[in-house]
């Protein structure tokens, strides 16, 4: 099929997410066709340096045969069999294992399910079953945050703290209450401290709770850094005071690592990044690298001990809650990580370079507000004049045309609203990374005659 065709057939009939096919139609699909290390390449036989990993999910690069080869043995062997009627089947079992030794110690019990959606929704109706089992059914109410993505189940989206996307629920999953996010950029007040900022933002996590009433009160939900909403990093004393006042009042930490887990914070997990203790971790993504669809809610002693002990079915699972094939490749694909040692790599090398080079190569930009990073995770705020950071009107326009400008110079990144970010392959190296810095730089010069036209 030609380019051409491919586009014409994709209109005929593929509804794509998060589009608007208005646009989609004007705008013309893009057909990726094949991809290797850390480009991929269209049908139109364009290079693209893939700066969003995928979804922020090809954290081993692409072109991994040893991953072609684990799911096709799987396949031969055992395509299929469920988790359901006491049955195992082994990749499942090991991968348990392996998930148990790389977590914070305190997390030992792994539940399957094929995306990070559906991991939120299991670990919204586990807290939720918890606390009935403890004889507290009315302890169900989750705190979460404007700007947080949990995904896009009825339930996830519930969670999520997307104006737009709960515009469109039609009818919220009850008891989920949102406050504000950390995000010093735009939130904090002048001359606040980053740290002062923090635990006010946290502050405002107790007050909801305090408004509930700590008995009715389930758990808080947050991504480390919230990713979709714009990689917005907390200042440093926010999650450990977040960890005090879950602590305090009884309330179970709930952490949504989907995208920072498996290595993008230079740790396995956010969570030792950080050094807080969650009851529950949602992970999918990188579990895989992208390479087939699963996830797994990691689950503390305190909650999976309470469900062996108080007993009773849970009645919740998925026809692919443990695919042997998808499990398979995430065993391969962990050991790839652990043996390249991508995370220390990025933990102590890739991700400060990424730093210093956005800095060295965009800190001056006059269409620069702040540059964020963490691991291997940007954000770069889109500003009309540093000074008083005053945005590019309307909201979030100037970031769709350095987006474009971008990817024509052979970069993929996302715009969000008024930050450009990141997610790239943990496989990057210094060079690629001073070849992505260098396409950014030239795609904000091209965006900023255009806009200030
Ligand atoms: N949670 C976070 C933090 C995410 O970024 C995403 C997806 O981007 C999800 C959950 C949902 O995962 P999925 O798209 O696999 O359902």
């Amino acid at each position: 099929y030609s380019t051409e065709q491919l586009r014409a057939i994709d209109n005929a009939h593929h509804l794509h997410p998060f589009t608007d096919h208005k646009d989609l139609r004007q705008a013309g699909t893009r057909v990726i066709a094949r991809a290797d290390g850390p480009f991929v390449y269209d049908t139109e036989g364009n290079e693209i340096l893939d700066g969003m990993a995928g979804l922020w999910c090809v954290n081993a690069g692409y072109g991994r045969e040893e991953l072609v080869e684990a799911a096709t043995a799987q396949m031969r062997e055992l395509p299929y069999y469920n988790a359901f009627f006491r049955c195992t089947t082994p990749t499942p079992t090991l991968l348990a294992q392996k998930l148990a030794e790389i977590a914070p110690d305190h997390i030992n019990q792994v539940f399957y399910g094929s995306s990070g959606s559906e991991a939120n929704d299991t670990a919204l109706r586990l807290v939720r079953h918890y606390w009935a089992l403890e004889g507290k059914p009315e302890k169900n109410i989750i705190i979460s945050r404007d700007w947080a993505y949990h995904g896009s189940t009825v339930a996830a989206t519930s969670l999520g703290g997307m104006a737009a996307m709960r515009e469109q629920l039609y009818g919220a999953v009850p008891n989920i209450r949102h406050v504000m996010c950390p995000y010093a950029f735009e939130l904090a007040n002048p001359g606040e401290s980053d740290h002062d900022f923090g635990l006010r933002a946290a502050k405002a996590v107790e007050d909801a709770i305090l408004e509930a009433g700590p008995e009715n009160v389930a758990a808080f939900i947050g991504e480390p850094i919230q990713g979709a909403g714009g990689v917005k990093i907390p200042p440093e004393s926010y999650w450990p005071e977040i960890q005090r006042i879950c602590d305090k009042h009884d309330v179970l930490l709930m952490l949504d690592e989907v995208i920072t887990g498996y290595g993008r914070t230079g740790e396995w997990f956010a969570a030792q990044s950080m050094n807080i203790k969650p009851d529950t971790i949602t992970t999918a993504k990188g579990l895989t690298s992208g390479y087939q669809p699963l996830s797994a809610l990691l689950v503390g002693d305190r909650i999976a001990s309470t469900l062996v002990e108080k007993g009773g079915e849970f009645y919740h699972g998925y026809t692919y809650s443990g695919h042997p094939v998808a499990c398979a490749v995430a065993l391969k694909n962990l050991e790839i990580i652990e043996r390249e040692g991508l995370i220390g790599r990025v933990r102590d090398e890739t991700g400060p370079y990424l730093h210093e080079a956005l800095q060295a190569g965009l800190g001056d930009h006059p269409m620069v507000g702040e540059i964020r990073t963490f691991g291997l995770l940007a954000a770069i705020e889109v500003v009309k004049d540093r000074d008083t950071r005053e945005r590019f009107q309307p909201e979030g326009s100037a970031p769709v045309v350095i987006r474009d400008h971008a990817i024509a110079n052979g970069l993929m990144m996302r715009a969000v609203m008024d930050t450009m970010i990141m997610s790239p392959p943990l496989i990057w190296t210094k060079e690629t990374i001073d070849m992505a810095v260098d396409r950014i730089r030239k795609a904000f010069d091209t965006a900023e005659k255009e806009l200030r036209q």
